[in-house]
């Protein structure tokens, strides 16, 4: 007798559901992605108990149609990509078709829907990968979901997760790098009922440093930007007074998608060489836009590390435009500056 078996789907969706959902957090980082690529101008997000007990996420975006919200919760179902051609060409947040998927494997979900052509609204439970049928619901145009008791059919899973406030924590954080990816949208998070952002839209990315960072780094940020080839670089860097003791002041974005990538890291260090404390590590918000062929974002399910086609190339331009930014700013002056 072989000893070779193929898992059953429930077993497969449940591993898949790992890489996908590590904690509350993820599951905000995928629903918030999913109402941006939705085209949504106003999202709400609220959480109870750090995320663990209810995550809700509620957009204005293009919703689902109604024969599709069964297939939106199937695996590597997606409306966002057709053939293996345009995994070159990735211009949404989202494209694996696997994050609904994995959150109803582990968790009570409902969502609720409405498209502009559609005179009512779609729902549907699904609880531990088991769907209902779809019923009529009153809903504005737009998705809203709600996931409740994350890993509740997944004990193991449920004791890794830290204390309320912990999981909160990382909550924020995604939020706050949504809201500095995205300042055009209109961003709201609740926590326990209280109100803790409501950001309106705003055209420039410095606003939304001021809110959560504080007016005073804001106010000292110098603009960087330059264009080598079809690679855009622009953003802010923060005056060398205001680095940090952690990395918890960098914010990198590739194609509106937050990352994290050693090599620029250490190529911002370079471009701060001789200006910083030891020990220090600078501020700076960054985007790069650079044409999608250019970049794999497909290394990794959560999708926060990408890979350059020619990273010597842009470890180099960063480096160069945020020096260059340094030697043209009057630093000290702005040090002694009045507030
Ligand atoms: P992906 O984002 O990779 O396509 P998901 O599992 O996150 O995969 O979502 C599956 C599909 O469900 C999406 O491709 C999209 O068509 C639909 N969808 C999910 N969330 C929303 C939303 N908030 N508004 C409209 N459509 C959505
Ligand atoms: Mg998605």
């Amino acid at each position: 007798m072989g000893q070779i078996r193929e898992l059953p789907p429930s077993v497969v969706n449940q591993i898949a559901a790992g890489e996908v959902v590590e904690r509350p957090a993820s599951v905000v980082k995928e629903l918030l992605e999913n109402a941006i690529d939705a085209g949504s101008t106003r999202v709400e997000l609220s959480v109870e108990r750090g995320g663990r007990d209810l995550v809700r996420v509620a957009d204005d975006g293009s919703g689902i149609a109604r024969e599709d919200l069964p297939l939106a919760f199937r695996p590597h179902a997606t409306s966002k990509l057709v053939g293996a051609e345009d995994l070159h060409s990735i211009r949404t947040l989202g494209f694996r078709g696997e994050a609904l998927a994995a959150i109803a494997e582990i968790s009570r979900v409902r969502c609720q829907t409405r498209t502009a052509d559609s005179e009512v609204g779609s729902e549907i439970r699904i609880e531990g990968g088991e769907a209902s049928e779809i019923k009529d619901c009153g809903c504005p145009v737009g998705t809203s979901f709600e996931i409740r008791n994350l890993f509740f059919n997944t004990p193991v899973r449920r004791t890794f997760l830290k204390s309320d406030t912990t999981e909160a924590g990382h909550v924020a954080e995604m939020f706050t790098r949504i809201a500095l990816a995205h300042p055009t949208i209109h961003l709201t998070y609740r926590s326990a009922g209280k109100t803790l952002y409501d950001l309106p839209p705003v055209t420039g990315l410095k606003e939304r440093v001021a809110v959560f960072f504080g007016r005073e780094l804001a106010e000292a940020l110098l603009w960087v930007e330059s264009e080598v080839d079809d690679v855009h670089l622009w953003g802010y860097v923060a005056h060398p007074s205001q680095s940090r003791s952690s990395a918890k002041g960098q914010y990198l974005f590739v194609g509106g998608r937050y990352v994290k990538d050693r090599s620029l890291a250490h190529a911002l260090a370079e471009a701060y060489r001789g200006l910083l404390m030891v020990g220090r590590i600078p501020v700076a918000f960054l985007h790069l836009e650079l044409p999608p062929e250019e970049v794999d974002v497909n290394v990794h399910p959560t999708k926060v590390e990408v890979r350059f086609r020619d990273s010597q190339r842009i470890y180099g331009q960063l480096l160069r435009t945020v020096r260059q930014t340094f030697l043209t700013s009057d630093l000290h002056g702005r040090l002694q500056a009045p507030p």
